[in-house]
């Protein structure tokens, strides 16, 4: 079977060097596999997606010469895949919700820190301190009968020890230079967030459902994604699907230092190809050759 590869960007902005060297580099490895390259916009973000942002993407990467399959998979169109993943997650009790809004969790999060340390996820955002993980199922009911807004949670302790130790073959680099074959570290993440209320799915959840749904053999991504990866290993053992290799790849970064944004207008394609920049240009300032 040949193998898959997938470039899967968010329509939340326009396309930055840092998503082409993401595209070029799937591509480019995809054909030398003879491979295919699907393309994935991942638009479960209702607020911040928008159409503009999504023709704005098939316009760049066809501009870098960039050909992928069709159709176009478009993750808002598959919230009934996504529900259906976390009821089988739901049936193996290993979800639970939780209601706090943001501010509530910040004061937990800071009476925790006053107590002393207290953990960071590998992004450096505080551990959701697993406070709704015990609520009585009457004070479940009571709190979803008043409407008010929740988030399905992954009970990772109890998830972890029902699929024991992962690993994942990296063919790329982790941040301090993990290669090979890579143990996961899905606890690192804490009770991660599923689903909400208002959208039935994560970024976790929909990648790992999509990325087996479309046969991907191969992610290809930015190493800001490593350590996610221990995530979606242990989501695509709970769920019994198959687990891609993956190559994560350096990050391109700004003069300061900093990983690049889509507001950076410096470093985004429209703006170097208004400015007279070619595709072999874009390769060239990418690293590529
Ligand atoms: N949609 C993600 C992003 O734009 C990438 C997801 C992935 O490659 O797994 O950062």
């Amino acid at each position: 079977m040949p193998p898959v590869f997938r470039f899967a960007p968010s329509p939340n902005g326009y396309l930055h060097l840092g998503h082409a060297l993401s595209a070029l580099l799937n591509f480019d490895l995809a054909r030398q596999a003879g491979g295919c390259l699907l393309l994935r916009i991942e638009d479960i973000d209702a607020t911040r997606c928008r159409p503009e942002f999504e023709r704005a993407i098939y316009e760049d990467l066809a501009w870098l010469g960039i050909a992928w399959e069709t159709p176009v998979r478009r993750q808002s169109e598959h919230f009934a895949a996504y529900r259906a993943a976390v009821e089988r997650l739901v049936a193996q009790g290993l979800v639970y919700p939780s209601f706090e809004s943001r501010a509530e969790i910040g004061r937990l999060v800071a009476e925790k820190e006053a107590g002393g340390a207290w953990p960071r996820d590998p992004d450096g955002a505080p551990l959701y301190p697993g406070t709704a993980r015990s609520l009585a199922p009457a004070e479940r009911d009571r709190l979803t009968a008043q409407g008010l807004p929740f988030a399905l949670r992954l009970d990772m302790a109890a998830a972890v020890a029902r699929v024991g130790p992962l690993r994942w073959r990296e063919a790329g680099e982790g941040p301090d230079g993990e290669s090979g074959d890579v143990a996961a570290r899905p606890e690192a993440w804490g009770d991660v967030i599923l689903a909400r209320k208002e959208t039935p799915t994560s970024y976790h959840l929909s990648v790992v459902i999509d990325d087996a749904l479309q046969g991907v053999t191969d992610v290809v991504r930015g190493a800001d994604l490593f350590w996610s990866t221990s995530v979606h290993r242990l989501l695509q053992e709970l769920l019994g699907l198959p687990a891609p290799a993956y190559r994560h790849h350096r990050l391109i970064r700004d003069a300061a230092g900093q990983k690049l944004s889509k507001s950076t207008r410096a470093t985004g394609l429209r703006e170097l190809r208004a400015a007279g920049a070619t595709p072999a240009d874009i390769r060239r300032l990418v690293g590529l050759s």
